[in-house]
């Protein structure tokens, strides 16, 4: 599998534009790895792991586009992951000459919100799913399991086991500091790369946030994985979802995260799984 980091903010991406501290500001002045859109990321480019607030600019951005997406998967509705609006450009009279339906999956939030969001425009380009978490189905050569993360007070958010060819990726972001079912069901597997998130860095103290991981909460929750045999020898981290709140720059953050084996994506970052 490619997966490709298409974004790798948390909420207010990196410039936050009301912000004027030092990460927004190198960000501003330097361009490159320390600018960072609204978290999102695609396998293969056919299945989509939310959708950003930035997600066409993203895709000009790699001169690439949507058409060969089959697939897309939710993690939850909050706006920095949830720009549903997107699909109506996908149907009847908006998008032309498309020849495959897409198929969307979430929790029942994400599939109300998205069928909202069509407004009756979908017809039979869309097909819709509420999926269950720890229930792993077959879709298109992939298995896909969500299993449920510790996020938010209204909604069961989920995060995404994706495997092909005996290769596995978990798609953690919007976590907290997993749940103790989540712990239970990842005994049974062995994931090959593992993004999680490093959205508070050290903005926040306490080894089990909760909502987000901060520094400690991240490297507690990576060496539980290890040590649970859940992430091996040769299994990779790759931190995502960054604020401007953990006040560092990309360069920063990969300095401070590498001596933890821990990689730091950006915005465009390409990993073969
Ligand atoms: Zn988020
Ligand atoms: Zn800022
Ligand atoms: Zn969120």
């Amino acid at each position: 599998m490619q997966l490709k980091f298409m974004g790798t903010a948390a909420s207010e991406g990196i410039p936050n534009p009301f912000c004027n501290c030092a990460v927004c500001e190198e960000a501003r002045r330097t361009g490159g790895k320390n600018v960072r859109t609204r978290a999102s990321a695609v396998v293969d480019n056919v299945l989509q792991l939310d959708l950003s607030p930035e997600w066409s600019e993203q895709l000009s951005r790699e001169k690439t586009d949507a058409r060969s997406l089959h697939t897309v998967l939710f993690t939850h509705t909050h706006p920095d992951h949830f720009n549903v609006g997107e699909f109506v450009s996908r149907c009847a009279g908006f998008g032309y000459n498309i020849d495959h339906p897409l198929y969307v999956f979430g929790n029942d939030c994400a599939i109300k919100g998205a069928f909202n969001a069509l407004d009756g425009l979908g017809g039979d380009r869309f097909i819709l799913k509420v999926i269950a978490p720890y229930q792993p189905f077959e879709h298109q050569g992939y298995t896909i399991t969500a299993t449920l993360a510790n996020h938010a007070k209204m909604e069961l958010c989920y995060n995404y086991l994706i495997e092909k060819d005996g290769r596995t990726l978990f798609y953690g972001l919007d976590s907290g500091y997993l749940p103790e079912c989540t712990f239970e069901y990842l005994k049974k597997v062995h994931i090959d790369v593992a993004v999680l998130e490093c959205t508070y860095a050290d903005y926040r103290e306490g080894d089990r946030t909760d909502n987000h991981l901060n520094f400690a909460s991240l490297f507690g929750e990576v060496e539980r994985l290890k040590a649970q045999g859940t992430l091996g020898e040769h299994s990779r981290v790759i931190a995502s979802h960054v604020s401007h709140s953990g006040k560092r720059s990309h360069a920063e953050l990969e300095e401070f995260l590498s001596p933890h084996g821990i990689l730091t994506a950006y915005d465009g970052l390409t990993v073969t799984i």
